[in-house]
């Protein structure tokens, strides 16, 4: 059964974990019309710390200001919010997850509703398995494609858009798949159902460009910065969906996927099946953020306070 934790953080205090409570009639249960940020908080040699939180929590506003939502609390406030709730939950590795919605306030599409903000934390191991960090796994693509850029946005990491991440999670699940992966509507690669997606050739990482219908992700971020700075070429670029099967390489990546290895798509090995030394590289210079191996020269690792 799952374990929730005490405490909760909704409409600018902490409370307990069953006192947060939205009406029936919110408008974003009925239209989609939330936000939302994931987040993880390690442990560090220098005790836990939230990873880009104040990147994730500024995404959170750039979702929102894309529909129209001014969010009632403010960025610093919304910051404190996530150590506070981390903290008095006794946590130190937890997914930290920011959210506003369009509350009880009119039943029309366009209905001004007063915004609702809440920050929930629990303990979360690895997205897609401990298992999957170390083997990889094995991915479709998805016989649902994403939303074209002038339908959905998919810059904005918004509930809605969950829907396409559903069916696609869903599906590939169904068919016994760790993961699927989705084309835009050009049917050229877009992302995954919740991670973006590198590919290597010949040593470089070849990912998606933000045009693909992708969320604009905090680790492909971290993971193109990373790479850059060791010497590893990155290239942004439209790719068709065959180059799945050609790659050397292949990886998703996603704050909770972190960096998991594909070994095959659609039922065609990657590579040599096993994760590559490009992708070991790439995971052993993320990881080692936490473990004090990377050194932080970005100020990415937000030591935890309270
Ligand atoms: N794409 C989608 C659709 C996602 O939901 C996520 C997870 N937030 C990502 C990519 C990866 O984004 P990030 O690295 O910022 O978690």
């Amino acid at each position: 059964m799952q374990q929730y934790p005490d405490w909760i953080w909704h409409n600018g205090s902490i409370k307990r974990w069953q006192d947060a409570t939205t009406h029936v009639m919110a408008h974003g249960l009925h239209y989609g019309s939330s936000v939302f940020e994931g987040i993880r908080c390690y442990e560090t040699p220098d005790g836990p710390a939230i990873f880009r939180l104040t990147d994730h929590n500024r995404r959170l506003y750039a979702s929102a200001r894309i529909y129209d939502m001014a969010l009632p609390y403010d960025l610093d406030t919304l910051n404190a919010a996530c150590h506070e709730v981390i903290a008095r939950n006794g946590l130190t590795r937890a997914y930290l997850r920011p959210f506003a919605w369009r509350g009880l306030g009119g039943f029309g599409l366009s209905a001004d509703t007063p915004i609702e903000m809440s920050v929930a934390t629990w303990f979360m191991g690895p997205y897609l398995g401990e298992a999957a960090l170390e083997t990889g796994i094995d991915a479709c693509v998805s016989s649902w494609q994403r939303f074209a850029p002038n339908t959905i946005p998919a810059g904005a990491k918004a509930g809605g858009n969950y829907l396409s991440g559903q069916l696609i999670a869903r599906e590939a699940r169904r068919l016994g798949f760790g993961e699927g992966i989705a084309l835009a509507s050009t049917g050229l690669l877009s992302e995954g159902a919740g991670e973006n997606l590198f590919l290597v050739f010949d040593g470089a990482l070849h990912t998606t460009p933000v045009s693909a219908a992708l969320l604009n992700g905090i680790t492909r971020n971290t993971i193109i910065t990373l790479a850059r700075e060791n010497g590893i070429e990155v290239v942004e670029r439209d790719l068709p969906r065959e180059y799945l099967y050609l790659c050397d390489e292949l990886f998703m990546c996603g704050t909770a996927a972190e960096i998991t290895p594909i070994r095959s798509v659609d039922g065609r090995q990657v590579g040599a099946g096993r994760p590559g030394p490009v992708t070991r590289r790439i995971q052993d210079l993320f990881f080692g953020l936490f473990d004090g191996r990377t050194q932080d020269t970005h100020g990415w690792l937000e030591p935890l306070q309270g």
